[in-house]
């Protein structure tokens, strides 16, 4: 669990890349600058961590890149205390960002295998997400509801409704949707039945699933 100088040095650079490529939020950039990166990948592609790079996670999944991981956590707009669910944990990475912002994350992953090995590295972390279920996103986590944001972190092939339900108002949801590539959208509930629709590119992800595994 070796977090050394050379690590921190090319996380600021990694930081300063976030920021040259449009990132604004100063606490999203921070977030980037303290998250040990190169702990949430297996230590033969350690070298790669701080580059602006997706890689594989193990169960067929990849770790976001980092860019999409601080343009996602940018359009959360996100306050210190927040209730955020985020859809897909894989590595933990996206997780601990929004940790490091100081939101309640409650985090939902549907592979069995990435729910264990995440579970052990957020221990060892001391990362403490509210809730980690081993599930399948696609219903939300109603019994939490409402949330202040929701960040789907795989492809959405179409807007799971049951999520828009979710958000308090004025709460955002941030969805890659599409088949591929995915185009990220936000939602945000402006009263109890209407919802703002803005969209901002392509991104790619790996598809958002039904069921668990
Ligand atoms: N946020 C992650 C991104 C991992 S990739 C990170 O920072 O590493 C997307 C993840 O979404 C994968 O781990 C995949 O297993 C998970 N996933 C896909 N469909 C899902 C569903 N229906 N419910 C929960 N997780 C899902």
């Amino acid at each position: 669990m070796e977090d050394n100088f050379i690590h921190k040095g090319k996380r600021r650079l990694l930081k300063e890349l976030m920021r040259e490529k449009g990132i604004t939020d100063e606490a999203v950039l921070e977030a980037i600058n303290k998250v040990p990166r190169h702990l949430f990948l297996d230590s033969s592609f350690m070298e790669h961590a701080y580059m602006n790079k997706a890689f594989p996670i193990g169960a067929d999944q990849t770790i976001s890149h980092p860019y999409t991981v601080a343009f996602q956590s940018e359009l959360l707009h996100l306050n210190p205390g927040d209730k955020i669910l985020e859809i897909g944990t894989g590595s933990g990475y996206q997780c601990a960002v929004l940790l490091e912002m100081k939101a309640k994350v409650y985090t939902v992953e549907r592979q069995n295998e990435l729910f264990k090995k995440t579970s052990k590295l957020f221990r060892k972390m001391g990362y403490r997400p509210t809730r980690f279920n081993f599930g399948d996103g696609y219903l939300g986590m109603p019994e939490h509801a409402p949330f202040d944001g929701i960040i789907v972190t795989c492809g959405a092939a179409e807007l799971p409704q049951a999520l828009l339900g979710q958000l308090k108002i004025g709460g955002r949801l941030v969805i890659p949707i599409g088949e591929d590539p995915q185009i990220m959208t936000l939602f945000i509930r402006r009263s109890e039945t209407e919802f703002s629709k803005k969209t901002f590119g392509e991104f790619r992800f790996v598809p958002f699933l039904d069921g668990k595994n």
